[in-house]
């Protein structure tokens, strides 16, 4: 297949790249695939059911069968897609419905709350050393615990935090008289949640 050229001038609209992709899965799969879609200029919409694209390669420490470092090659593709600015990255998201065809879906996506903002929290881990609530940390394959809340992994993008509920419905409550985070989304006392769960 030769190179495809791309033109503005009249009459060859039908020729440039237009739309939008969804990408389901925010493994390495997903994410070279909404870079290469992005860079092609398509606005991609990268459906991520954890808290953090990156997958199982994010939990590998070397990758066959060349022994390359395996957070080396994916956080400057953890980044890229962060930044890029035609990847819109859904995390917490699952899709529950496709409808349509070939050039015209329209796909509905249910999207978790995460309980923290994403454009307030720093990474600071004030709220680790207070969170009282410890749940297997599945990231490490449950050999050990992490707190209610807490990153995916060091390198998460998004990078902000979330909150596993653990199917606790008191949390996020239990954190609200421990530290003073804006970035959290606290019941009021009649236990509701102030604001909504947030972007992320
Ligand atoms: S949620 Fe708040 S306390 Fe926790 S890491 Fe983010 S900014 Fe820090």
């Amino acid at each position: 297949m030769g190179d495809e050229k791309f033109s503005t001038s009249p009459g060859s609209e039908a020729l440039l790249p237009t739309g939008a992709v969804l990408v389901v899965g925010g493994g390495i799969g997903g994410i070279q695939s909404s870079l290469d879609l992005a860079e092609s200029g398509f606005k991609v919409y990268l459906v991520e059911r954890n808290l953090s694209i990156g997958g199982t390669m994010a939990q590998l420490d070397k990758t066959f069968p060349t022994n390359d470092c395996a957070m080396c090659i994916l956080s400057p593709k953890l980044v890229d897609a962060g930044r890029h600015r035609n990847i819109q990255i859904l995390p917490l998201s699952t899709v529950e419905s496709v409808e349509g065809e070939a050039g015209n879906f329209r796909v509905t996506v249910r999207k978790k709350p995460r309980y923290v903002d994403i454009e307030k929290c720093t990474r600071c881990g004030d709220c680790t050393k207070v969170c009282p609530v410890e749940l297997p940390n599945e990231y490490e394959q449950g050999l050990v615990q992490r707190r209610a809340i807490y990153p995916l992994f060091a390198q998460s993008m998004p990078s902000a935090y979330g909150i596993d509920k653990g199917g606790d419905p008191s949390l996020p409550g239990h954190l609200s008289d421990r530290y003073k985070c804006s970035g959290v989304y606290r019941p009021r006392i009649s236990g509701q949640i102030q604001g909504s769960p947030g972007p992320g």
